[in-house]
């Protein structure tokens, strides 16, 4: 039975069967020496002349090729341990070798950290690019800080849920991705640029505590470090204050940095709380950097902001939008005096800060049909607008509503610190370029014209555009 590299460390003299890829091959005289690599990490495996026929199949390995090998686990003459190596001190005395199947030449090295290597180039070919140590390294820590978050946020009495993507716009500042009905000629479904509207109408559902690892989609230019499509952690809750949600994030990010990252040190607990105010005056940004030494990896400072201008003047054109979306509540629930001056409106609303990143934010929501139709109404809509494209949720806030309010966080982004990583790409499995191209699938692509007429669609070449 195979058993994983790792587990040879308790096997010495026996032999064992292991699987993985040849990582690197070197030669001393007629000894071959392989590194294998499997999911556990590498051992080092030599192959003698007296296995014969098996010594013979070893002289053909060539990094990347698979194989399974048996062979005598032996600790290394003295002198000859790899203490960079868990399995440094073994090494395994090949006695068979079966050739599982064979590599071209890399394109990419595999065995280095990648950074100083063409970027479309490590896309392209990202499956090489992933058996990278440092890129499984990533993923294996995402899957365990999504574990962390699952349990946490469960054993405190959260739901999860799962949201539609194939949805109606829901405006988070963003162009929508839109996808054509085949079955509704002439209309679209929007992705979701958050699972927002749904975690509210779950509250008015009765969930009370919501939460989702939710897969988000926005059409933005390319813009530094964005992803068109994303992973929050987006959470709603029933009955609860600012307060309340703040500290649940805090509580949960301290003891998720307590049990995977005990290098690093939280700047400052409790994490500092500011105004929006306060901030811009103090550190003119609304994403202060707050570490002591902005040069040490291992250090996290994480700030709330809360009270953030509700309203926020387009002068291309020519009225007000909501600062974060318009499902916020403003801080004040007079109507008339809402519309006197809206931009001196703040908002139940609070970023959530990491090293100078913005990693979340969230708002209490306007629960009351008619101040929800009243920022609608600020921000330009008519009522025959409010009704279709936020209809259904006033319909559904008649039907009894608590007050609730929620946060986003964005996984992508703070995995990125935690692995002290330069970018979201490199701890997102398959990542896309700035302009939205997945060089590895090679989406998007064009279509059959039978496909596009199913759709009910027609594509418009630029030269036409112009017409239009
Ligand atoms: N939907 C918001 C966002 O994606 C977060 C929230 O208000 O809960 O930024």
């Amino acid at each position: 039975m195979r058993i994983l590299v790792k587990e040879i460390l308790n096997k010495e003299s026996q032999e064992v069967e292991l699987a993985g890829f040849v990582n690197s091959r070197r030669d001393h005289g007629k000894i071959i020496f392989i590194d294998l690599k499997d999911r556990s990490g590498i051992a080092q495996v030599v192959f003698t002349p007296q296995i014969g026929d098996f010594y013979k199949l070893a002289e053909n390995l060539r990094q990347g090729w698979v194989i399974k090998i048996r062979g005598l686990v032996k600790l290394r003459p003295k002198g000859m341990e790899n203490p960079e190596l868990l399995t440094g001190k073994y090494e395994i005395e090949a006695k068979s070798l079966e050739i599982v199947s064979r590599a071209e030449a890399l394109p990419i090295e595999v065995d280095t950290d990648g950074y100083g290597i063409n970027e479309e180039i490590r896309m392209k070919y990202r499956y090489l690019d992933l058996r990278r140590n440092r890129l499984t390294r990533n993923l294996k820590a995402r899957a365990k800080v999504f574990k962390f978050i699952r349990d946490f946020l469960t054993e405190r009495d959260f739901i999860e849920v799962e949201t539609p993507i194939l949805t109606k716009s829901t405006p988070e500042g963003a162009r929508d991705y839109l996808a054509p009905s085949r079955l509704q000629p002439g209309k679209f479904y929007a992705l979701p640029q958050s699972p927002q509207q749904y975690k509210q109408l779950l509250m008015v559902a009765g969930l009370e505590r919501y939460f989702q690892l939710s897969r988000c989609f926005r059409d933005e230019d390319t813009r530094g470090d964005r992803q068109p499509e994303f992973t929050q952690l987006d959470i709603e809750m029933s009955f609860v204050s600012q307060e309340e949600i703040l500290n649940l994030i805090e509580e949960m990010f301290i003891e998720l940095v307590k049990k995977f990252y005990p290098e690093k040190t939280i700047t400052q607990i409790p994490f500092p709380r500011l105004t929006y105010q306060e901030t811009m005056e103090k550190c003119k940004s609304d994403k202060p950097d707050l570490r002591k030494n902005s040069k040490n990896p291992n250090e996290l400072a994480f700030i709330f902001i809360y009270d953030f201008p509700m309203f926020e003047w387009r002068e291309e054109e020519k009225r007000f939008d909501a600062v974060h979306h318009p499902f916020t509540r403003p801080k004040i629930e007079d109507i008339k005096e809402m519309k006197k001056n809206p931009s001196k409106i703040l908002a139940h609303q609070y970023d959530f800060i990491l090293n100078g990143n913005e990693i979340g934010g969230g708002s209490l929501r306007s629960y009351k049909p008619e101040v929800l139709e009243a920022v609608f109404k600020i921000m330009g809509h008519s009522k025959e607008q409010i009704k279709n494209k936020f209809g259904h949720l006033l319909e559904a806030f008649s039907f009894g509503v608590p007050d609730h309010g929620g946060i986003a966080l964005g996984l992508d982004r703070i995995i990125m610190v935690l692995q002290n990583e330069p970018s979201i790409r490199e701890v997102i499995a398959f990542p896309k370029t700035g302009d939205g191209r997945d060089l590895m699938m090679q989406a998007p692509t064009k279509v059959e014209l039978e496909q596009l007429k199913e759709l009910h669609l027609k594509v418009i070449d630029e030269k036409e555009k112009g017409l239009v």
